[in-house]
């Protein structure tokens, strides 16, 4: 089989002799040509579909799909599948982890305090005091919430269709997800249903003192709202991987905004060791003509 490797930030030098021993009876190219039947891509440079006329799988290298969604050049017809990569979802509940408790800790107050030498101790709260509200329950966000049950906290959760989740308090209902939540993490894809859904209507719902950690996307945000919310004292600190656009302009007022921690969309990351089984399972798949895993339902936008 012949399989096209595009991508203008995954690197080839990277996944190719991993998927070549993986594959050895595959070819895997860099250039499109007619005869390749599964094209693996993330951000794949402008032209990559023109003439794939033997195509059978679009495989993303990512998780988040909103862009290739969008791309008029992949054929409807064709199948798109998200990837499902342990490596990533463990590196998302660790950022999740690594930020909620650095607002539960008040780590982001006492580094501010030790630029000024200032030694001053904040009350301290139990985790079974606090009720972290997710997102999105999906991969990402269903092993966030089981890994911060496990530290202790309330764990409250949203998604689209009903779900069960041991511990954690599940709803479909955002508005009741956001008023018993101090922190709110968002591991939304971003759908025209999700872009914008963190405005100042959701935001003034949060608990005051509490805090956002966005990493999903940068669409989902309001910004000037954010803002608002932090410098109204609503919300104590925000934490944000995503943004719209990326980079984020160094000129942005966000850089300097103390309220504010960024990092630089690096929540989690493909890993091609742990992300390589499930790239290889789906190409076997396409071999075999049996369906892939993961897919993308287009009429849903995730
Ligand atoms: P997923 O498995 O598809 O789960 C998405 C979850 O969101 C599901 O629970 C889904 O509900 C819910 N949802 C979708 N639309 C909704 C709506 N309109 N109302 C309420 N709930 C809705 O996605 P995932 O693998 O967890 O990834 C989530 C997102 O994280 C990705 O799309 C990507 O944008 C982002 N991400 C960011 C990074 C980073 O480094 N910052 C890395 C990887 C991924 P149902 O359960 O009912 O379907």
């Amino acid at each position: 089989m012949n399989i096209l490797f595009a991508s203008q930030v995954e690197k080839a030098e990277e996944w190719l002799p991993r998927l070549q021993a993986a594959l050895p009876q595959d070819r895997f190219v860099t250039e499109p040509r007619s005869d390749v039947e599964v094209a693996l891509v993330a951000t794949p440079p402008p032209g990559t579909f023109d003439g794939l006329k033997a195509l059978k799988l679009v495989q993303s290298l990512w998780m988040g799909v909103e862009k290739l969604l969008d791309d008029p050049a992949i054929p409807a017809s064709v199948p798109l599948a998200r990837l499902v990569d342990p490596g990533m979802v463990a590196a998302m509940s660790e950022t999740v982890i690594a930020d909620v408790l650095d607002w539960h800790r008040h780590l982001y107050v006492y580094r501010a305090y030790q630029a000024e030498r200032r030694w001053y101790r904040h009350r301290q709260w139990l985790a079974s005091d606090r009720t972290v509200g997710i997102l999105g329950l999906g991969e990402l966000g269903s092993d966030a919430a089981r890994k911060l049950l496990a530290l202790g906290f309330n764990v409250a959760g949203w998604s689209r269709r009903p779900k069960q989740l041991a511990g954690v308090r599940t709803s479909t209902d955002l508005n009741s997800v956001i008023e018993s939540s101090d922190a709110v993490v968002c591991l939304l894809p971003l759908t025209p249903q999700t872009r914008g859904i963190l405005d100042s209507g959701i935001l003034k719902k949060i608990r005051k003192g509490g805090c956002l950690i966005n990493v999903a996307r940068g669409g989902h945000v309001v910004v000037q709202d954010l803002v608002a919310a932090l410098d109204s004292g609503h919300l104590a600190h925000a934490y944000l991987d995503v943004f719209e656009p990326e980079p984020l302009p160094a000129d942005h007022a966000l850089w300097r905004h103390p309220g504010v921690t960024i990092t630089p969309h690096s929540a989690a990351l493909t890993d091609p060791r742990t992300a390589l089984p499930k790239i290889v399972h789906n190409i076997e798949c396409v071999r075999r003509g049996a369906p892939p895993t993961n897919l993308v339902d287009r009429a849903a936008g995730y």
